[in-house]
C-alpha cells in the first residue's frame, strides 16, 4: 500500500488497517457531509471524505504546520506522536515515547505545544528541538492531565486539565488527582498560570471565536456521569465571564475537540454512541446544528489545515480523516 502505515516497527497496533483513500461509494457531492440549514455552507460539491492514514490505537490532537506542510497527530495509548506529509502521505513516528501526549496546538510562532498525559504537563518544542516546560504543577501540586490547548492572539496560552490521563493504564498511568479539573490560562509575560474556570466535570476541548470575544470549552463529564454539552464565555481580558451553555444535542454520545472557522462557526468531534452520529457536526454561531460529517469511526478533535486553511483534518479512532471544505479555519 503505497500510503499506507503498515509493516513498520512503530506500528504497534496489530489489527487488519482499514483502507486508506476515498470511502467506499464515494460520489460527489460526497452525502457524508450533510448540509441541515442553508448557512451550511461549507460543503465542497467536488470533493469527499479520505482516509488520509490509519493503524493506530486512539488518535487524538491533530494540528497542521504549514511551513512544513505536515499534520501532526497523538497515537495515545501507542505513547507517540505520527507525523503525515502533505506532499506524498508518507506517515512516521514523530516522537515515542510522547508521554502519551493528547492535545496539541501551535503557537503564534509556529512552534508545537502539547499536552502530556503521562508527564501531566503543558509542553513547548523549541526551534531547535529542545522541549521546555511550560507547567507541570499549580500552587506547588502536580496537574491532573492536560487535556487539550490554545493560544490566543497575545500570545497567552489556554488549556484543559480533566484528568484522563490519570484514570487508568490505557492513556498515561494511574495516579490520585492532586488539583480540581480546572481550566487554566498562562500569562504571556509572566508564564504563570491562573484558573479561568473550575466548575467544569470534565473540560477538555477549547476554541476561540474569530474576534477572541468568546471561548468556547467543551465539558465530556458525560464520561463520569456529568453533562455532554459545550460551553461559551465572555473573553474579558484574561478572565472568562458570563458562561452559558451552547449546545447540548450530544447524549447519549458526547463531543471532545473543536475548532472555530472563519464565519465563527463551531465544529466539534462526535462520537461514542450512535455510529449514524459519528463524526463531526458544525453549529452556527447562534448555536443551531447547522450541518454534519459522517465518518465511520468515532472522531474525537480535528483542526483546519492546508496552505489556505480549508482542509478539514478529523482524528478519527485508528484513522485519520480529511475533507475539502469552503470554509477556513480562524487561525
Ligand atoms: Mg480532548
Amino acid at each position: 500500500m503505497e500510503h499506507g502505515f503498515t509493516g513498520s516497527p512503530h506500528d504497534f497496533g496489530r489489527h487488519e488497517p482499514l483502507p486508506l483513500g476515498h470511502l467506499p461509494a464515494t460520489r460527489y457531492p460526497d452525502t457524508r457531509v450533510e448540509a441541515l440549514d442553508r448557512r451550511f455552507t461549507a460543503r465542497q460539491g467536488n470533493a469527499a471524505i479520505e482516509r488520509i492514514a490509519t493503524g493506530f490505537r486512539w488518535a487524538e490532537g491533530p494540528v497542521y504546520f504549514p511551513a512544513g506542510r505536515y499534520l501532526l497527530w497523538s497515537d495515545i495509548p501507542n505513547n507517540r506522536i505520527l507525523r503525515w506529509l502533505e506532499d506524498d502521505g508518507h506517515v512516521s513516528v514523530f516522537r515515542a515515547p510522547s508521554n502519551y501526549t493528547n492535545g496539541n496546538t501551535r503557537d503564534r510562532q509556529g512552534r508545537l505545544l502539547s499536552c502530556e498525559h503521562d508527564a501531566r504537563r503543558v509542553t513547548r518544542t523549541e526551534f531547535d528541538g529542545r522541549i521546555t516546560v511550560l507547567i507541570d504543577r499549580y500552587d506547588g501540586k502536580r496537574l491532573n492531565a492536560p487535556n487539550d490547548i490554545v493560544v490566543a492572539s497575545d500570545d497567552s496560552i489556554w488549556f484543559t486539565d480533566p484528568g484522563y490521563g490519570i484514570d487508568g493504564p490505557y492513556e498515561g498511568h494511574t495516579a490520585e488527582s492532586e488539583v480540581g479539573r480546572h481550566v487554566y490560562r498562562l500569562d504571556p509575560a509572566s508564564g504563570q498560570a491562573t484558573i479561568v474556570a473550575d466548575d467544569f466535570v470534565r473540560p477538555n476541548g477549547l476554541a476561540f471565536s474569530p474576534d477572541e470575544k468568546l471561548l468556547y470549552i467543551v465539558d465530556s463529564g458525560a464520561t463520569h456521569g456529568g453533562p455532554a454539552h459545550i460551553r461559551v464565555f465572555d473573553v474579558d481580558g484574561g478572565k472568562l465571564r458570563n458562561g452559558r451553555v451552547f449546545a447540548e444535542d450530544f447524549a447519549p454520545g458526547f463531543t471532545d475537540g473543536m475548532r472555530v472557522d472563519s464565519e465563527g462557526n463551531v465544529w466539534c468531534s462526535m462520537g461514542w454512541a450512535d455510529p449514524a452520529e459519528d463524526g463531526v457536526r458544525c453549529y452556527a454561531p447562534d448555536g443551531d446544528l447547522i450541518g454534519k460529517i459522517h465518518l465511520p469511526e468515532t472522531c474525537a478533535n480535528l483542526c483546519f489545515g492546508g496552505a489556505k486553511k480549508h482542509r478539514l483534518f478529523m482524528a478519527g479512532s485508528t484513522s485519520v480523516y480529511s475533507v475539502f471544505l469552503n470554509t477556513t479555519g480562524a487561525v
